[in-house]
């Protein structure tokens, strides 16, 4: 837990989000700022700033994390024609929520240009 992290701050409720899954190590909840008919943040419960501060024992934590999203894509009938997972990396991937998450985009055919023009 970080106190200043907005989404640590949704993991423990103390600011509101459309969440839309939650276990013992996972919450997933709706990006504020959709880019697709679907977008849905996914994010550990442990605080862990961005992808190059994993550490091994997180390993299983990413599995999880993959395994969410696939829940959550035939929640919202994405599992016919798909979707795609996004992880923005530090400041040249535009990351500016630095608490590790995966944008998962689907519900419109996705251009290449996705990844790049909204920093997701
Ligand atoms: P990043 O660029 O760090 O990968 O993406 C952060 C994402 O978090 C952005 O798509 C942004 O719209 C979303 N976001 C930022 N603040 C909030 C918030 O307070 N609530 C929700 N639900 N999404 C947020
Ligand atoms: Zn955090």
């Amino acid at each position: 837990m970080s106190a200043e992290c907005i989404f640590c701050k949704i993991i423990n409720k103390e600011l509101d989000a459309d969440i839309v899954y939650e276990d013992d190590q996972v919450v997933a909840f709706k990006d504020i700022n959709p880019a697709a008919p679907v977008h849905i943040l996914i994010v550990p419960r442990k605080h862990i700033p961005t992808l190059l501060d994993l550490e091994k024992e997180d390993a299983e934590l990413m599995g999880r994390l993959h395994l969410v999203a696939n829940e959550i894509a035939r929640a919202f009938k994405l599992d016919k024609k798909g979707y795609r997972l996004v992880i923005n990396t530090g400041p040249d991937a535009g990351q500016i929520v630095f608490h590790l998450h995966l944008h998962l985009l689907g519900g419109r055919p996705l251009l290449q240009t996705i990844a790049k023009g909204r920093g997701v």
